[in-house]
């Protein structure tokens, strides 16, 4: 394509192209930077090419990640040259991470803005728009992250909503970024985030996800950690039928907490408790700041309040000085600890953290192995793990058509196990139907109705 064939099909006066990589907390981060450009009268364009702004909001988790985003960056060269007053942005993790030097490897992008600043995003774009060169914004930022009364235009309609409660991490795992790249804890004040899912529930979402990077240290910064107290004050929200924790670190779990969940009647009872390797040498390293048994007696606990909860797991594979033993001992810990499901990690060294000084001495093909084991020990396990729930009525959360199932609906039980049922009318997502659990095919449990 000729620079001139490049001239945006289309292209409104005002618009933005906006593409998210990351966690769930990144895309939730996009519909407040959705939300922050519409208000401004900005249409969200498809494509970059159809856009006046394109921004990255970028992780910094992996390597790959980054190296797609600049991949990408670098595509949007030839549009720059054709429309130098294309204003092209790097927001979030990479931003933070990367920094001015992000200016020096893409010379054509305008705004570098780390993960504190992103509400101001169109008053930046303004900026370079008045002729400002190499918009620079990181660190912390004058007021906080989340708006007291978060504007809702952004976010795209559905059952299901993701709510910020607390944003960075005090602990320091040492192959982490999330420190650097998002700072310190910072909690929304109970009353915002209550009323910012009252006015979901009121609009139909049923489903909420709490989203923190450890969300059980909620609150730590206002007194003390109160995920509890939240979780209490949720249930007095009409209409909210589901509530999930993304993401806990087990130094956080308590009596109180436990409780708590046990009581709320809308707690998802499959939580994301993450150990990340079975060998204490190697938690040592990464500075998780447990050992495996005193993780296993924060499960217990758990169990002790809520028999059915399910776990679920992050692992890193092939962290420095990872040896066959080591690994033996994760393999083990899954078992015991009969986990429903693991996402499986292969290191990767990242700069700017203390495991980056470590040797990265585990060869790939055997990170790859391990990781390809650790996911088939996984399927044993929750193979072995779901049946226990057949012949037991539950109540099941729609989500909607099964693609893997023709003619059946999927959704999940209270403690996060996925059901398929067969469609009948009147099928809607987000409801909760009381289903007889009759069977399971290895993948999905398969469910009756009752009544
Ligand atoms: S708890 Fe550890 S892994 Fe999780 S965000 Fe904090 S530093 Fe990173």
């Amino acid at each position: 394509m000729t620079e001139a064939g490049l001239q945006a099909p289309a292209r409104r006066a005002r618009s933005f192209h906006l593409r998210v990589f990351g966690c769930q907390m990144n895309f939730y981060d996009g519909e407040l930077i959705r939300a922050a450009f519409r208000r401004r009268g900005y249409a969200e364009a498809e494509r970059p090419e159809q856009a006046s702004v394109v921004l990255f909001h970028t992780c910094a988790v992996r390597e790959h990640a980054e190296e797609r985003v600049h991949s990408l960056l670098g595509e949007l060269k030839r549009h720059k040259r054709a429309r130098p007053d294309l204003v092209v942005g790097v927001v979030g993790c990479m931003a933070e991470r990367e920094g001015r030097a992000l200016f020096e490897r893409e010379p054509h992008v305008d705004l570098v803005c780390g993960t504190r600043h992103f509400q101001a995003l169109p008053d930046q774009v303004e900026r370079v728009l008045g002729g400002e060169e190499r918009v620079l914004l990181l660190g912390e930022a004058p007021a906080p992250v989340d708006q007291p009364v978060r504007d809702l235009c952004g976010r795209a309609p559905g059952y299901s909503a993701h709510v910020a409660v607390m944003r960075g991490c005090d602990l320091n795992c040492s192959f982490c970024i999330v420190p650097r790249t998002r700072g310190r804890v910072q909690s929304r004040p109970p009353a915002e985030i209550v009323d910012e899912c009252r006015r979901l529930a009121d609009g139909g979402v049923t489903e909420i996800s709490l989203l923190g990077q450890t969300i059980d240290a909620y609150g730590a910064d206002l007194g003390r950690p109160q995920l509890g107290r939240l979780l209490d004050l949720l249930a007095e929200v009409p209409g909210l039928l589901r509530v999930k924790l993304i993401t806990l670190h087990p130094a956080y779990v308590d009596r109180s907490l436990a409780a708590a969940m046990a009581r709320s009647p809308q707690f998802l009872r499959f939580l994301p408790l993450p150990l990340q390797s079975g060998s204490d040498a190697v938690l040592k390293r990464m500075r998780r700041g447990y050992t495996v048994d005193a993780y296993r007696r924060r499960a217990d606990l758990l169990r002790e309040h809520m028999p059915d909860l399910e776990l679920c797991s992050d692992w890193i594979v092939g962290f420095p000085g990872e040896s066959a033993a080591d690994f033996a001992a994760s393999e083990a810990a899954l078992r015991a600890l009969g986990f429903l499901q693991s996402f499986v990690f292969q290191y990767s060294p990242r700069p700017g953290t203390a495991a980056y000084a470590l040797a990265d001495d585990v060869p790939p093909a055997v990170k790859a192995a391990r990781n390809q084991r650790l996911l088939a020990v996984q399927h044993a396990v929750a193979r072995e793990r779901t049946p226990r729930m057949l012949g037991r009525d539950a109540r099941v959360l729609l989500e909607g058509p099964a693609e893997d199932a023709p003619g059946h609906w999927h959704g999940r039980t209270g403690n996060g196990h996925r059901v398929l049922v067969p469609e009948r009318r009147g099928c809607a997502p987000g409801q909760v139907h009381a289903l007889a659990l009759a069977a399971y095919d290895g993948k999905a449990l398969v469910g009756q109705w009752r009544g």
